[in-house]
């Protein structure tokens, strides 16, 4: 069995190369970018694995429902409501569907239990909290919600922090705590770091079973040379006084992974990572179309198996 902490939009191509391979898959989702918007609760990594794995998902983008419209959004533009924040109609679907189920006592896993079984997925999806947790940004602006700097702003701000509200008394789901203990290996996806791994490993326990399991936890790096494949990813860690380098995002992860996959491009970097107690594995880490996914999901399993 694999389990994959995973964010959005890097991370549902590894899941996808991943699922192309076994069935026996656990998603841990972040949940730090949901948003409450025109009173609907809004999860949009959580979403993307969902469509992702249903073939849904609107590749170009990363992100919503393919050939979906915006009926509904141009209505609201009309009627003043914000509208910064784009809504597929068939998008508008599974918010408007989660938030009368959360309305009536289900919580967010039972809801996406439920959407995976509809949609006939077989890995399981499990968020990586059922409470609340929203990352924020703090920028010269003030402090925000990601999804109002990342969306509105379009990033265009300089950032000094990044806060995960709620994390602190927030519980890790059950369910994510046994998959990480039961699995044979536990794979950070090539995420965002600061957005989409640390609202995750923000959960006290969470992270706990997870340094317990170091030896069998493996990263992909997001970061090829000193640049993301794509996102924000290196003006967060820089704000946290990170390296913009794959060694920066270990360092990052020193306390809960053991191994670190880099691009081969990356070689140089080697002993420093192998310097914070990790193992380190060099391929091509670029995934452009499904055979790069499979390809680097075949890899890390055929890792699982040697060790
Ligand atoms: P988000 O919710 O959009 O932040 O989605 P993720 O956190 O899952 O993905 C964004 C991160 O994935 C960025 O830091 C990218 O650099 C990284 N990423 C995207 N595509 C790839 C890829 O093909 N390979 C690798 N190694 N990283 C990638």
């Amino acid at each position: 069995m694999i389990t994959i902490l995973a964010g959005g939009t890097g991370s549902i191509k590894l899941v996808r190369g991943l699922a192309a391979l076994t069935k026996d898959i656990i998603v841990i989702s972040n949940v730090g970018d949901n948003i409450w918007l025109h009173g609907l609760y809004i999860c949009p990594d959580v979403d993307t694995i969902v469509y992702g794995l249903a073939g849904l998902l609107d590749e170009k983008r990363g992100w919503g429902v393919k050939d979906d419209s915006f009926e509904c959004l141009a209505q609201l533009e009309k009627l003043g409501a914000p509208t910064w924040f784009s809504l597929g109609d068939k998008d508008l679907a599974t918010h408007l569907a989660r938030t009368a189920m959360m309305n009536k006592g289900k919580s967010l896993s039972e809801v996406t239990e439920w959407m995976r079984r509809r949609y006939a997925i077989s890995a399981r999806i499990i968020p990586a909290t059922d409470n609340e947790v929203a990352t924020k940004i703090i920028t010269d602006k003030g402090k925000m919600h990601l999804q109002e700097f990342w969306v509105k702003y379009k990033g265009n701000l300089a950032v000094t922090g990044v806060q995960y509200d709620g994390a602190k008394s927030a519980k890790a789901n059950r369910k994510a705590i046994e998959a990480i203990r039961k699995s044979d290996m536990v794979i950070v996806a090539p995420a965002n770091p600061v957005s989409s791994i640390g609202p995750i490993v923000a959960l006290t326990e969470l992270r706990k079973e997870l340094a317990k399991n170091r030896d069998k936890v493996v990263a992909v790096s997001p970061l090829i040379g000193d640049v993301a494949v794509s996102g924000p990813a290196v003006k967060y860690m820089k704000a946290l006084g990170l390296a913009s380098s794959p060694v920066g995002v270990a360092e990052y992860y020193r306390d809960f992974v053991g191994s670190f996959v880099i691009a081969a491009s990356d070689h140089k970097l080697t002993p420093k990572i192998q310097g914070l107690g990790m193992q380190v594995y060099e391929t091509n880490i670029t995934m452009k179309n499904k055979q790069d996914e499979i390809r680097l999901g075949q890899y890390l399993m055929d890792r699982a198996i040697d060790n």
